[in-house]
């Protein structure tokens, strides 16, 4: 059933507002559009779902890259338009908009490809994975191909003076007046809840780690409920601390890939399921495939759409956990400590996210609230 905060999820998108920063980000739906041509011979043909279609962008160009049928599913009131959008495009006859659910509403028939741009911030933010999870579990055929294949989210500590002087220090004298006692006030205002802003790879102190790395062949809605990530940052640099940085990357990687991670798919099925797929390339995959880490799923092959503040900058930018009070790092300074992200209970598209960290002998621990 339609939860008050389905309704206000749904009624956010279907404001053109959001569409229209979603398709001006040319990172995000270039990527896309490259994709879908990439694995042009795994979509001709074939009967494509696109979940959350929005406007119908990504339905639209599956039917350009020769899907024979494409169900183009949203709940939110913008699916109208999109169904608009295909007709003027001629491609009412395989584009089919279905406005509702993709939990409710009735295909008639299974399909071959997903292909859906679930993302939110920090990746999980929003929960629209589970409904990838679901509309897998019911309609992909077995054998199947999903658009994107692969997705891993990231923390790393940052520093980032300029942002606290503006924020913080900015009080201590306004026009020639002392306004200190603001700053406490300035300190829950800017700093309580993650920011998103966009930073450079400069801000970044060292490496990053994996929070959580998502295959969306075998992922289950369950693993997503609650997730935790052990650290242990060495700062490269001698710097104050601001705070964390999240954020991820996605990975359209082709069915040979994505059977080097899933180590129980039965055997034999790469070569039955995809007789279509051009000789050469399965070949020239697989040695690289297998040789490849199992826990890393970046490869040469897959495309990578990235959200990493060394990379162009997306809508999504990074998340930022901003500190109270910056901490003076020295170089090479441990920082351990675990991050815990878990769907709020009061809404379930909100997200609780635990840092526990320390350095130097002192703890800490902040909590706060994507909403
Ligand atoms: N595919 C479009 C829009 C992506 S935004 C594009 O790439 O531009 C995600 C969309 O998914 C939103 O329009 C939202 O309304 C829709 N959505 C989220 N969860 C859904 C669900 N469970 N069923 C149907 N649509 C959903």
């Amino acid at each position: 059933p339609y939860t008050e905060f389905d309704m206000a999820y749904f009624r956010a998108y279907s404001h053109i507002g959001v569409h229209e920063e979603m398709i001006k980000d040319r990172v995000r739906t270039e990527t896309y559009k490259s994709a879908i041509m990439r694995y042009q011979h795994l979509i001709s043909g074939k009967v494509v779902l696109d979940v959350g279609c929005g406007t119908g962008i990504l339905a639209i160009f599956c039917a350009f890259a020769g899907a024979k049928r494409v169900y183009a599913v949203d709940a939110s009131e913008i699916a109208v338009q999109a169904r608009e959008v295909v007709k003027d495009n001629n491609l009412s006859d395989r584009v089919t908009v279905l406005l509702g659910r993709v939990e409710d509403v009735s295909i008639g028939e299974k399909v071959d490809v997903i292909v859906s741009e679930w993302m939110g911030y920090m990746l999980l933010y929003e929960s629209m994975l589970p409904s990838i999870i679901f509309a897998r579990d019911k309609w992909l055929k077995p054998g199947g191909f999903i658009l994107p294949s692969h997705a891993s989210l990231f923390l790393a500590p940052v520093t980032n003076s300029d942002r606290y002087r503006e924020s913080i220090d900015f009080w201590r004298d306004v026009y020639g007046i002392n306004m200190s006692s603001m700053i406490p006030h300035a300190r829950l205002y800017s700093f309580e809840e993650p920011c998103i802003e966009t930073i450079s790879g400069e801000n970044v102190l060292t490496w990053p780690i994996i929070v959580k790395e998502v295959d969306c062949y075998t992922i289950t809605a369950r693993e997503l409920e609650t997730v935790t990530a052990k650290f242990s940052f060495s700062s490269m640099l001698t710097a104050p601390l601001n705070g964390f940085a999240f954020w991820f990357d996605v990975v359209f990687n082709g069915p040979a890939n994505s059977s080097s991670n899933q180590p129980e798919a039965p055997l034999g099925s790469l070569t039955d399921q995809k007789p279509e797929a051009p000789l050469g390339s399965l070949a020239d995959q697989q040695p690289e495939a297998s040789s490849q880490s199992k826990k890393k799923v970046k490869s040469d092959e897959g495309i990578v759409l990235s959200t990493a503040p060394e990379d162009a900058p997306t809508h999504w930018q990074q998340t930022l956990l901003y500190l109270f009070d910056p901490i003076e790092l020295k170089q090479d300074q441990k920082i351990e400590g675990s991050v815990t992200l878990s769907q709020s209970k009061e809404n379930q598209r909100f997200l609780n996210i635990r840092l526990e960290y320390s350095t130097a002998g002192r703890s800490f621990v902040k909590d706060s609230m994507m909403r």
